[in-house]
């Protein structure tokens, strides 16, 4: 019996592990190698921190659902991949073999790589649920002591619609309290400008952000460079073109929020052949690594190059749709490999994304991820925040009951011409 290890039982990790059992059926071993037996929905962590949530309503215990489906769950954490071997290293110092092994690790959070940034040090996070509780409390104090704030992305950050949403739904949340009249917003940002999102723009996201944010009273760095992070202020320099300083801001500053670089984590960093050197998994268009053919990666772990040059730099994000299109395909792929043929299908990449703004949103489509595009839309309108109340609510029901894809969500998918496939010659 082939033996499949998914390590990571995030977002990508846990569908993977669905979807590898709806397709091979039980004449394969699946392990699922998590931190923690709790799947935990990473978008909602901006309604986290403004009491939007609690913890309870975005969690999902993983126990029931992998037991259902014959899925076996190691929740120790992973210490190491070791390639050449075929193992996985776990914490508690056991091991396990596999013949196919699928990365889902998501991001480290390079907070070191900048003085005072981190909820260890001045500024809040929401890419973690426990920062993100964090945070909450560090709103209930700007509530009740007012003061400005900055919200943003740093150098070389790739998730940007966070950092946005984060913008608007804190907005909403000020303005529910009556004190946003006290707290002057300032965006700061590594795009070259405003709704780049890393994706050098999709549709008008440029004209749309930078419209909701005049009207929002939001003002805006772009090109920045953040130097410090300091208790009041965040110290942080606009480049130019050219690569020189167009000027140093200090921004007074009570409660700051800004989206770190991403790097790979520490189980996977530093594997020759296998990470580039921010630690992200290199794949090929079938998602298979190039030295270790048996090794697969999806989700914001695997390696994609930047757009282009920008003056400061800026990646590329990994979103939700896009995560999903990477596990169908690799899916497929093992399937093909272990019926003795070659890997040949291939993840669309299409970046499909909502931002929330509480009580609103952006919505952008890009298909595919990289200029020029066959489809290039964004649009805006208060559907968006009611269809990303439905993402989570739908995302959050698939992992606890097991499901990789209901076939009504194909079906939807389909007819607005969204595939997760690109069309190539595999057997469905
Ligand atoms: P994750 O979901 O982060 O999962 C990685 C998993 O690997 C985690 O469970 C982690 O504990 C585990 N892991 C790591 N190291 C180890 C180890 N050594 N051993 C065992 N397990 C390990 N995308 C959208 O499409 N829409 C959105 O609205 C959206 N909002 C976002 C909001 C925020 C704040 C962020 C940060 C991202 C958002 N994204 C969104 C982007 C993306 O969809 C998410 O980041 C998504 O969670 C990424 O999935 P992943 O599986 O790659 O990583």
């Amino acid at each position: 019996m082939k033996r499949i290890a998914v390590l990571g039982a995030g977002l990508g990790g846990t569908i993977m592990a669905y979807e590898l059992r709806d397709r091979l059926g039980r004449e394969v071993e699946i392990n699922l190698l998590s931190k923690g037996a709790t799947y935990s929905f990473v978008p909602s962590n901006p309604w986290v921190a403004v009491g939007w949530r609690g913890r309870e309503e975005i969690e999902v215990d993983l126990r029931p659902a992998c037991a259902k489906r014959n899925i076996t769950l190691h929740a120790q954490g992973a210490a190491r991949v070791h390639p050449g071997e075929n193992r996985v290293e776990m914490l508690d110092g056991s091991s396990l073999d596999y013949d196919y092994l699928v990365i889902a690790t998501g991001p480290d959070l390079a907070f070191d790589e900048i003085e005072g940034f981190g909820p260890q040090h001045h500024t809040q996070s929401v890419c973690h649920i426990d920062h993100a509780l964090a945070a909450k409390e560090a709103f209930d104090k700007l509530v009740a002591n007012p003061g400005p704030v900055v919200i943003g992305a740093v150098q070389g950050a790739s998730c940007f619609g966070p950092a946005y949403e984060f913008a608007f739904i804190l907005d909403k949340a000020l303005r529910d309290a009556k004190v946003r009249d006290r707290v002057p917003m300032t965006f700061v940002t590594s795009e070259p400008y405003i709704g780049h999102l890393g994706l050098d723009g999709v549709g008008d996201t440029k004209g749309l952000l930078e419209s909701a944010m005049r009207s929002k009273h939001i003002k805006w760095v772009t090109n920045a460079r953040v130097n410090r992070f300091e208790n009041d202020k965040v110290v942080a320099e606009e480049i130019n073109e050219d690569g020189s300083v167009k000027a140093t801001h200090e921004i007074p500053s009570v409660y700051t929020m800004m989206l770190p670089a991403f790097r790979g984590v520490e189980a996977i960093r530093g594997i020759e052949g296998l990470t580039n050197p921010r630690g992200f998994i290199l794949a090929d268009k079938h998602q298979q690594n190039p030295t270790y053919r048996n090794v697969f990666s999806v989700g914001v772990c695997v390696a994609i190059p930047p757009m282009g040059k920008t003056p400061v730099p800026v990646g590329v994000p990994k979103t939700g749709f896009m995560i999903e299109s990477m596990v169908t395909a690799t899916a497929h792929n093992i399937a093909n490999l272990i019926a003795g043929e070659e890997a040949n299908a291939q993840g669309t990449w299409n970046a499909v994304c909502l931002a929330d703004f509480g009580d609103g949103g952006i919505a952008f489509v890009a298909q595919p991820q990289l200029p020029p595009r066959n489809v290039n839309w964004s649009s805006q309108g208060k559907w968006v925040h009611a269809a990303k109340i439905g993402f989570e609510k739908y995302f959050l029901y698939k992992v606890k009951l097991g499901k990789s894809e209901p076939f009504y969500e194909k079906l939807t998918l389909q007819a607005l011409g969204i595939d997760k496939l690109k069309a190539v010659s595999f057997d469905t």
